[in-house]
């Protein structure tokens, strides 16, 4: 089957066509729009979408060499997302799936970005562990099959990349911030400061006490000395947050004796984490799987990926299917 995928649920448009399980064109129009405003704001999100969505989807049909014609399928971000975001991909999934007369597939982000490890060699073998690390998500997976995905811990509070971003705002860095921290902490040293961390119970996490801890710290700290520490102060916190993930991951390869163990999501494009990992597999001698770059952010590669694996389910939806901004694994 030859797939066209639609993602829209945050501040990406993108499409991407995949041809029995191979990828053939995946093309992202970033919205630069939200820069200015330190964060995602939904109504303009909603409106690049609608600007960005026709010429993204024309590109991504274009290298791949496919017409309209020959789509077998047309398969969509349903949620977790922004409504109205999620509404603009579903929206002309749904009428270019009409026109064509052809099944409608409705992809949850999150098992996309789980499943984004299928792109390309080297594939992990089931059973396998994903630490999932977004901006709206942190969670520890246990992955049995494409469509078997048991949860074994998250976030009881913010989601690690929102303390990256949140933590970057507060010392004056622009959204996102989060690959802006990773930068600057190549150059500081992470024992420089410490900042308090809550123990959470089993493998679930917390992220909003560091959050605080950090706004206390720097309560006394002048301007000067932030510009001056600024690498030490990233290189820290980077340092915290990486470790906290580390810890749970180590418990659940623990718990549950599966070495195959994944990352997913914007934040495992962060070196810290992915030095971490490397590490830890070396010591432990766990195999390891770190997505490129261009499929650990938003990206329609993955929702392509999983589309392909839901064609194969015959998990098709009507025109009837509805975004879900709350849609859960
Ligand atoms: P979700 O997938 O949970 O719906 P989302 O789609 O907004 O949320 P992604 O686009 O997958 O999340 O990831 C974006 C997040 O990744 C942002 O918080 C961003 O700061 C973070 N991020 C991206 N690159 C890095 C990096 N190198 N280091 C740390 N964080 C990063
Ligand atoms: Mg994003
Ligand atoms: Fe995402």
């Amino acid at each position: 089957p030859i797939i066209l995928a639609i993602e829209s649920s945050c501040d990406e448009t993108s499409a991407a066509v995949i041809a029995d399980g191979q990828l053939l064109s995946n093309i992202t129009a970033t919205q630069a729009v939200h820069t200015q405003y330190g964060g995602v704001v939904p109504e303009l999100a909603s409106r690049a979408h609608q600007q960005n969505v026709v010429p993204v989807v024309a590109e991504a049909l274009r290298v791949a060499g496919i017409s309209k014609q020959q789509l077998s399928a047309v398969a969509f971000t349903q949620g977790p997302g922004l409504l109205g975001a999620l509404l603009v991909g579903s929206s002309f999934a749904k009428s270019l799936a009409l026109g064509l007369n052809i099944p409608l597939l409705g992809v949850n982000h999150i098992q996309a970005h789980i499943l984004s490890h299928f792109i390309e060699e080297p594939r992990p073998k089931f059973p396998f562990l994903c630490l999932t690390v977004s901006g709206g998500h942190t969670q520890i997976v246990q992955v049995n099959a494409p469509s078997d995905i048991k949860i074994l811990g998250e976030t009881q509070d913010d989601a690690v990349g929102e303390a990256f971003d949140k933590t970057a705002k507060l010392i004056g860095l622009p959204y996102p911030g989060g690959p802006l921290i990773d930068r600057y902490a190549k150059d500081g040293n992470p024992k420089a400061f410490a900042f308090p961390v809550v123990e959470m119970q089993h493998l679930d996490f917390s992220f909003s006490g560091i959050k605080t801890a950090f706004m206390y710290f720097l309560k006394d700290k002048s301007a000067e000395f932030i510009a001056e520490n600024r690498n030490d102060i990233c290189a820290s916190v980077q340092y915290t947050l990486v470790e906290i993930l580390m810890r749970k991951l180590r418990k659940a390869v623990r718990e549950t004796g599966i070495t195959e163990v994944a990352i997913a999501g914007g934040v495992s494009a962060n070196s810290g984490l992915r030095n971490a990992l490397t590490a830890e597999a070396e010591k432990r001698h766990w195999n390891i799987y770190v997505p490129r770059f261009e499929y650990c952010t938003d990206n329609a590669a993955m929702i392509a990926m999983t589309a392909h694996f839901l064609y194969q389910e015959n998990k098709t939806v009507g025109q009837n299917a509805s975004p879900m901004p709350r849609m859960t694994l």
